[in-house]
């Protein structure tokens, strides 16, 4: 299931992603992907490999609280 909130999640996660060039990083990608559910740690190390990692994880709360209220799944990972 998808809404109009899930597709506004989904644009400004992308949106985030694609102004960093790190996030093409195979070690960023590491990072981020640690971070639902992570240690502080993981914040940390994604936080310094990644200097728009805060609005990143703004990004990615409200899409976890969505996906919570709702049981919507925000897909924002395309292809590749
Ligand atoms: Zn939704």
């Amino acid at each position: 299931m998808t809404c109009d909130e899930c597709l506004a999640i989904a644009q400004l996660l992308r949106e985030v992603r694609l102004l960093s060039s790190n996030w093409a990083s195979e070690e960023a990608k590491i990072a981020v992907d640690a971070l639902p559910g992570g240690t502080e740690q993981d914040m940390l190390r994604a936080e310094a490999l990644l200097p728009d990692l805060s609005r990143f994880t703004r990004a990615l709360s409200m899409r976890l609280s969505h996906e919570r209220l709702t049981g919507h799944k925000v897909a924002w990972r395309g292809p590749g």
